[in-house]
């Protein structure tokens, strides 16, 4: 079961290693365990590391307490001591067996435990569940080393039992085959959907982290595709979307291929991911198509109006999963505009950019790009409508342009000085003014904008 590769010990960095030292001079047994170890075997840098050992936690406790190391008890919540060291933190956690899930999700009971063993049946996949010791060699009872190679997310034991336990392990299995591009392997698969039901009882926040951990990965489109019953159940539009045809010379496959197309056209970062408000309005852009197909009557396909539709399902979904307020606002802004045409001129694009925040516009553009690129090869002069709506909107911007009525040269003051009574009706001015900004009626400056403002007031005598 073990394998020693001395290569891999280099890459436990030294402040990892002492504390195992440290523990192991104890007496007990010590191993990083869990993510480190895979990212390891698959070479890559672990974002952190934890250590599972036979050490109970005041036995870790007095361990680091005579060594001179600082640390967090969390033993009575967490079960952990956390090591603060120079080199970073080291999460602690003595080997265990959790005992009966009744929500499915924390265990009612932890019992220590003495070997890895026992560790690794509270475990999720094969993948985690391998151990390495501060010489560099690795424990693996469950085979994780060969799912590695052969690019496989497999339940450790029986995966009724896990998913039963723990239901989060369902999309937790759909995460890491975006994340890694492996594939889930049938089994466990066939249990993720046996059991997905069961993810009703699991907490909107928990279940947020991991549909944006999904749609954030490298390979999304196929972890999706694999996972496609599992989310479901947690937004039951994409089933729907599965094998809905499109009828339209524009698209060439069934909606759910064309959303995973444009997720896959979300660019994606080595090392950061994608940028999870894009990802996430690429997932909900077009969900409300089924809901608004009509045939016309030449037999071709319309979805008028499913850009709202589509807003309507991420506004409950991303609601009902607790998101942030903000990240709920920008996805949804995202998908409501998504099919938004922005004519190319000056006038159109100007109005555009004073109606949305910048960096609302900008992923937009990704978004608009991506669902163009996702569209048979006809749609794609569309791009070059795109290219034309950077050059004006550069073009704006370096002609120093302002898009705000608050960067007017004139402001309420200079109206009322126009002798209009202080009241609503100076916002609403202003904004008159701001139009006829935009229009190229008047320039920004306080001469222009005060002769518009007055020839307003004779138009329109308030
Ligand atoms: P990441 O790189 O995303 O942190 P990770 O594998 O380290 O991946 P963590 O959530 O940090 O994942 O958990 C650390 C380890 O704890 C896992 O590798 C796994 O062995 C175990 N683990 C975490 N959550 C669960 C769970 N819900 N069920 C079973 N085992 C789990
Ligand atoms: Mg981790």
């Amino acid at each position: 079961m073990s394998n020693n590769d001395s290569s891999t010990a280099k890459r436990i960095p030294p402040y990892v290693s002492e504390i195992l030292k440290l523990i192991e001079s104890s007496g007990h047994k010590a191993y990083v365990a869990g993510g480190a170890v895979r990212d390891i075997v698959l070479g890559k840098t672990p974002h952190d590391y934890d250590v599972a050992t036979s050490a109970k936690p005041d036995e870790t406790i007095s361990v680091f307490g005579k060594a001179g190391i600082n640390y967090y008890d969390n033993a009575a919540k967490h079960g952990t001591v956390t090591a603060v060291t120079s080199g970073g933190d080291v999460e602690v956690t003595t080997f265990r067996e959790d005992g009966s899930y009744s929500d499915m999700r924390r265990p009612d009971e932890v019992v220590f435990k003495t070997s890895i063993e026992e560790d690794v049946r509270r475990r999720d996949f094969t993948i985690n569940a391998m151990y390495m010791d501060s010489e560099g060699k690795i424990y693996d009872p469950e085979g994780g080393q060969e799912d590695c190679k052969k690019h496989l997310i497999r339940a450790v034991g029986n995966p009724d039992e896990r998913f039963r336990e723990d239901a989060l392990r369902i999309l937790r299995a759909i995460r890491f085959s975006s994340r890694l591009g492996f594939e889930i392997e049938p089994e466990t698969l066939r249990a993720m959907e046996t059991h997905a039901d069961e993810l009703e009882k699991i907490s909107g926040e928990r279940i947020a982290t991991e549909l944006i951990g999904i749609v954030c990965g490298k390979y999304a489109p196929q972890a999706i595709r694999t996972g496609c019953n599992v989310l479901s159940v947690i937004v039951p539009e994409i089933g729907e979307c599965k094998g809905f045809e499109q009828h339209s010379k524009y698209h060439d496959r069934d909606v759910l291929e064309h959303t995973l197309d444009v997720l896959g056209h979300i660019p994606y970062v080595e090392g950061e991911g994608r940028d999870s408000e894009l990802a996430m309005a690429a997932l909900f852009h077009d969900l409300g198509k089924p809901a608004c197909f009509r045939f016309d009557e030449n037999g071709v396909g319309h979805m008028k109006g499913h850009p709202r539709v589509s807003e309507e399902i991420a506004l409950r979904v991303l609601n009902e999963l607790k998101c942030p307020k903000q990240f709920i606002t920008n996805v949804s802004l995202l998908v409501r505009l998504h099919d938004t045409y922005i004519y190319p001129d000056r006038i159109q694009v100007h109005k555009f950019m004073s109606m949305y925040h910048e960096e609302i516009l900008n992923k937009l553009k990704v978004l608009q790009r991506a669902d163009i690129l996702a569209h048979s090869p006809l749609g794609q002069n569309r791009i070059r409508r795109l290219e034309e709506l950077n050059v004006i909107s550069e073009e704006l911007k370096a002609s120093g342009a302002v898009f705000s009525l608050k960067d007017l040269a004139i402001d309420g003051r200079d109206i009322i000085s126009l002798g209009v009574k202080e009241g609503p009706v100076i916002g609403e001015i202003l904004e008159e003014i701001f139009n006829r900004y935009i229009e190229g009626k008047c320039v920004n400056t306080k001469d222009s904008l005060t002769t518009e403002a007055k020839k307003l007031l004779l138009e329109r005598p308030i």
